[in-house]
């Protein structure tokens, strides 16, 4: 009977809450630019990654509808199985000619995108090596390969070259290997630092190992036209493997993976989850499409200039609420679009972003698993859809959230 399943749901559960660790839904009723309704009240978001706020952008949702109308609602299969629809046919197009790539491959999320590529570049006997802080499906994706996993720490070549002296070391396989590949990020999904590319490409080539990057943080917001990181640093052609989502700045849903026609062509040969799945909405697809065309104009140009003074503004409204030494970190190299407010204890994090809720922001608490133990931070976000009376309503909530309790601050958020 299910007696014993609920008991041992329930005990795991209160494991869960007594480690201030619960986590639910939270339903949103309406939303508009930076507003949300919940609960019967409005807040400002803070919370969200539409940094050029494209997901509401005219030309963007005119696109998605259109493509209902013009393919219907979904794909109906995998394109390997009904055909492949244009309209993702022009979306990988447009991407490669936006990264200056030869090919580029969509997937239904950049989770799929990870889980899918990693997995079909490696298996076992060959090595992956991430950065401490990628995200969760790159760190899931390098388990499902089979391949070994070892952890550089956070942007630090000296413990990354330490461990390609390892791997170079290990002993031939039969596929001539091990394969080695170093997966890492743009721009930190929960610090919002950037990697140090250059150094990174520097060491992987010195090695004889590939690169992954991850611009999930990056594409459409850093570089020039919102390119991206590598493009930024011209180091595109250096990258073998360029990722990114969709679904952040772009304003749509989906992933990508971008490089050479053979990475593309092995990618829909041996990526399970783009052979076993049904091709993204096309109105995703076509949404994207025209926020990537977007990119290249005025109105692009505007968004994320407006997103860099936003963010400008918000750090400084960060470092009046929170003063040295622990206050927010700003980072070099990033356009700003994350700001995290180290705090340290969980229940703290938490309890200060409720406080914050009641004064009319939201700004999500960040906790373990997201980042590590007893790392528990704001993590601000800022959009180009961010007007001066939100951040006003930001600082406001900031004095009237910390007056009676100041956060434990404890300094790193790393
Ligand atoms: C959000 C995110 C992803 C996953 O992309 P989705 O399209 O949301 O599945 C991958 N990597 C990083 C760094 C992310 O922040």
């Amino acid at each position: 009977m299910s007696e014993p399943f609920e008991e041992t749901l329930r005990q795991r559960l209160e494991a869960v809450r007594s480690q201030g660790l619960w986590r639910s839904l939270r339903p949103v009723d309406h939303r508009s630019g930076s507003e949300l309704e919940t609960g019967g009240h409005r807040l400002v978001s803070f919370a969200g990654n539409d940094y050029l706020g494209l997901s509401q952008h005219p030309a963007v949702l005119e696109a998605a509808v259109r493509a209902v109308y013009d393919w219907g609602c979904g794909s109906a299969a995998s394109r390997l199985i009904s055909g492949s629809l244009a309209v993702h046919h022009h979306l990988e197009d447009t991407l490669a000619e936006f990264l200056g790539t030869k090919a580029a491959l969509g997937f239904s999320t950049g989770h799929a995108a990870a889980t899918g590529t990693i997995p079909a570049l490696v298996g076992p006997g060959d090595v992956v090596i991430v950065d401490r802080l990628v995200h969760a499906c790159c760190v899931d994706a390098a388990r499902l390969s089979g391949a070994k996993l070892r952890v550089f720490r956070h942007n630090d070549l000296d413990d990354l070259d330490r461990i390609l002296r390892w791997a170079s070391a290990l002993p031939r396989n039969d596929s001539g290997g091990p394969r080695v590949l170093v997966v890492t990020e743009g721009v930190f999904s929960m610090d919002g630092d950037s990697a140090p590319l250059a150094g990174l490409v520097e060491l992987k080539e010195r090695h004889g190992a590939w690169l992954m990057l991850d611009e999930a943080h990056s594409t459409g917001v850093m570089g020039p036209e919102g390119r991206g990181l590598a493009a930024q640093l011209g180091l595109g052609s250096r990258v073998e493997v360029r990722m990114g989502t969709l679904g952040k700045a772009l304003g749509a849903s989906g992933g990508f993976i971008a490089g050479s026609r053979a990475l593309i062509d092995l990618l829909v040969n041996r990526a399970r989850s783009f052979i076993f799945s049904t091709a993204p909405v096309p109105a995703a697809a076509a949404a994207a499409a025209a926020a990537l065309e977007l990119m290249l104009t005025r109105d692009g140009e505007e968004a994320r200039q407006r997103l860099r003074s936003v963010a400008a503004a918000g750090a400084r409204v960060v470092a009046r609420a929170f003063p040295e030494p622990a206050g927010a970190a700003a980072y070099e190299g990033s356009a700003g679009h994350i700001l995290p407010v180290p705090v340290g204890d969980e229940a703290a994090a938490v309890a200060l972003a409720d406080r914050l809720r009641a004064a009319g922001v939201w700004v999500p608490a960040i906790r373990h698993p997201t980042v590590a133990r007893g790392s528990a931070r704001l993590r601000l976000t800022f959009s180009a859809a961010h007007t001066a009376a939100d951040l006003d309503s930001l600082e406001e909530a900031f004095n009237r959230a910390c007056i009676q309790t100041p956060p434990n601050l404890s300094g790193d958020a790393a």
